[in-house]
């Protein structure tokens, strides 16, 4: 989709299955199941959706889903389905993963990471980029590559450190721009450092949530994933965000959401609900 001087275009990697309870917290399942129907293992379906911004300065991929590394035990236990992925969601845009300049990582975790590197024949693991550099958050990386119990299973470091290793690794400290129209801003709560991407042009903005509102389903402030590591700071980020984004009328893009990629939050007699738009 155009958008002022940027082109938008969400892409996909597939769907993983993650268990309900988890990824809503402390809302009751009675509540959760109209919004997200379980399966008898429990688990619902979300999507993973990087999200490609072409401007002038080139093409930017904004995570890339959960790549092709995984081993058979956790495509089992996390249902994953990549019989539509990433390359193709990239030859259908007409493009191929050589086309990308820029990745950008909204945190570390493997669902978003895990397409940043993939494994060559003889087993080598590389930036699956090969043009492309990478951006992270200083501090996420911190976390990343020093895990502790709680966090450990989401932080795979085949992921980010063959990044390291090849070079082509960038750190953002803080809080600005990365390339033209975009910017990234910490929400913390998920991970401590986790951030979310918002693209401008004109008086036009378009926010990448990723796991501060992974669907359409976690709209409502209380409704948080039980994955997050602070999830009162979630809260009050979200609490803001939402308003903001309410008023300003931002175009959200929802990373895990199995239908809805992409839509308006509005409010109607005090209910949030999606205006959906098709990209
Ligand atoms: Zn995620």
């Amino acid at each position: 989709m155009q958008f002022g001087d940027l082109e938008l275009t969400p892409l996909f990697d597939g769907y993983l299955r993650l268990d309900g309870g988890a990824m809503f917290g402390t809302v009751p399942k009675p509540l959760w199941q109209k919004r997200a129907p379980a399966d008898d293992k429990n688990r619902i379906t979300l999507a993973m959706r990087p999200l490609l911004v072409r401007s002038a300065a080139g093409l930017m991929l904004i995570d890339a889903g959960i790549g092709d590394k995984m081993d058979e035990k956790s495509t089992t236990i996390y249902g994953i389905d990549r019989s539509r992925n990433l390359d193709h969601a990239l030859a259908d845009a007409g493009l191929t993963a050589d086309s990308i300049q820029l990745v950008l990582a909204s945190h570390l975790h493997f669902d978003h990471a895990g397409g940043f590197t993939t494994r060559d024949a003889d087993g080598t693991i590389r930036p699956r980029f090969r043009h492309a550099r990478y951006v992270a958050r200083t501090a996420e990386w911190e976390d990343a590559t020093h895990p502790h119990e709680r966090n450990r299973a989401s932080y795979l470091p085949e992921n980010f450190v063959p990044l390291k290793t090849a070079g082509v690794l960038e750190f953002a400290a803080d809080d600005g721009p990365i390339t033209h129209g975009v910017r990234v801003v910490r929400t913390g709560g998920h991970t401590m450092h986790h951030q979310i991407v918002m693209i401008e042009s004109g008086s036009r903005t378009a926010v990448f949530t990723a796991d501060l509102i992974p669907t359409t389903a976690h709209i409502d402030e209380p409704w948080i994933m039980g994955y997050d590591l602070y999830p009162m700071d979630t809260l009050a980020f979200k609490r803001t965000f939402l308003r903001e984004a309410i008023d300003r009328e931002y175009l959200i893009f929802f990373e895990h959401d199995p239908a809805i990629v992409a839509g308006y939050i509005r409010e109607k007699d005090g209910r949030k609900y999606v205006e959906p738009v098709t990209v």
